[in-house]
């Protein structure tokens, strides 16, 4: 390992870290990430739905909502530049019986506080001209149309692969075992920078305990997906929500980038950080959801699972310790894509004035334009002859040629 002080130490190659990295390095700051797995973006990052919300049910003034909006205004331009699939498809809201219909006036108002101001309440002949495959009952639908999906396991990748040519540098198969005075000690030798952000996703809470700082405790919450295979795409064309309860958003029916129809994810408080396999108990639910609100998909050809790093709070937890060099960014539980580059501009905006820290080295803002094209193997990228591997399943579902039957 080399005896460079880097400006600033990433623990953590999920969405949050990949999009710090991206965002620093653009700023000048000499970086270094350090990921305990073989790949980036491999952690929670490859269980999600692929969403970019738009905080409509955010609570209101949390940080979780100003990072939305940040990165709203600001992630757009970045998904073009790197030829990213996105598609602003939109999301319905749909209530079911009267109380449901009830309440879509008190989340249309409470999205108009949050300043999303073009939502508006569709009938249900509306709803189902919009969505002529949708099951009948629907009684009315609070529309969103700003709600997009994406790729957000080549967002992460494309974040890290643009840094690395501003010089940054990641390093895989490094685990974090401790931290002393500026300095990590990694499964690679040792790490020194002024500042070390921790993006550990799911195990947050064990590496603030290296710095010797507690400031939540992690709840994972599991999430399952039931997948269906594109010849239903058709049937959907923005995404069917439920009446979100104080809890969860609710389990949503959607179509991903790749054309795949998907229904999920299920909220499960678990013991275990690692993502158990799928139960299929919860696929029989899941597909008979998604089949009665779209009476026309066939058999699903799939199901995964992803765990979200929720803990007892419900916000973001991003917290400077100036005293050590140490800032943290957990509890990223259910909004980090969403949220990348919002968090990635109030991590700059710490560094700035908790930390004092100024940029080493001349940044560019300009964005570098990147291209990707799959490989063969429906499991992989390549970007500028660098080979990434594509662990989300949404990925490879979409890229798999032939889609095997469960
Ligand atoms: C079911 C589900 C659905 C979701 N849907 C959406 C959605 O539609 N839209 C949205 O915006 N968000 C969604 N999310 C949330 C989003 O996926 C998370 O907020 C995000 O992935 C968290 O990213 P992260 O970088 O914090 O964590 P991770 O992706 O887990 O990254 C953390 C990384 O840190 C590494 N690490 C841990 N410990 C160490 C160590 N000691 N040393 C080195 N490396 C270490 C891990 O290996 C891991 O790669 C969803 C989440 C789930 C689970």
């Amino acid at each position: 390992m080399s005896s460079d002080i880097y400006d600033v130490a990433i623990i953590g190659g999920g969405i949050v870290g990949c999009a710090v990295l991206f965002e620093l390095s653009r700023q000048g700051y000499s970086c270094i990430l350090c990921e305990a797995n073989a790949n980036i973006m491999c952690g929670v990052s490859a269980g999600n739905s692929g969403m970019l919300h738009t905080g409509f049910d955010a609570p209101l003034s949390s940080l979780e909502l100003q990072c939305i909006q940040q990165c709203q205004s600001k992630i757009f331009p970045v998904l073009k530049r790197f030829d990213i699939p996105f598609e602003k498809c939109g999301a319905h809201v749909v209530a079911w019986n009267a109380g449901e219909k009830e309440k879509l006036y008190g989340l249309q108002q409470h999205s108009e506080t949050a300043l999303i101001s073009n939502t508006s309440i569709v009938s249900s002949s509306d709803i189902h001209k919009r969505e002529p495959s949708l099951a009948t009952g629907a009684l009315a639908a609070l529309y969103v149309p700003d709600e997009a999906i994406v790729d957000s396991n080549l967002l992460g990748v494309c974040f890290a692969h643009h840094a690395k040519q501003q010089k940054s540098k990641i390093l895989p198969n490094c685990e974090v075992t401790g931290f002393r005075e500026k300095t990590l000690t990694t499964t690679q030798g040792i790490v020194k920078a002024t500042v070390t952000i921790n993006c550990a996703g799911l195990y947050g809470d064990s590496v603030d305990a290296l710095a010797g700082v507690q400031s939540f405790e992690i709840k994972p919450r599991k999430g399952q997906y039931c997948v269906f295979g594109k010849e239903a795409s058709h049937l959907l064309h923005s995404m069917i929500f439920p009446v979100p309860t104080d809890r969860t958003k609710g389990t949503v029916l959607f179509r991903s980038v790749y054309n795949n129809i998907l229904m999920g994810p299920t909220a499960e408080d678990i013991q275990s950080r690692s993502p158990p396999k799928p139960e299929i108990e919860i696929h029989k639910v899941l597909t008979g959801r998604a089949r009665s609100l779209l009476p026309g998909l066939y058999q699903p050809i799939g199901s995964y699972v992803g765990v979200r790093p929720a803990t007892q709070w419900k916000d973001y937890q991003i917290k400077s310790y100036p005293k050590i060099g140490w800032l943290t960014v957990g509890g990223i539980r259910s909004t980090g894509v969403s949220g990348s580059l919002g968090i990635a501009q109030h991590v700059c905006d710490s560094l700035r004035m908790d930390f004092d820290l100024e940029p080493s080295r001349g940044g560019t803002k300009s964005l570098r334009k990147i291209s990707w094209k799959a490989g063969v193997d429906a499991a992989s990228v390549i970007i500028d002859g660098c080979h990434y591997d594509m662990v989300h399943p949404i990925f490879q579902f979409g890229h798999q040629k032939e889609q095997s039957k469960l």
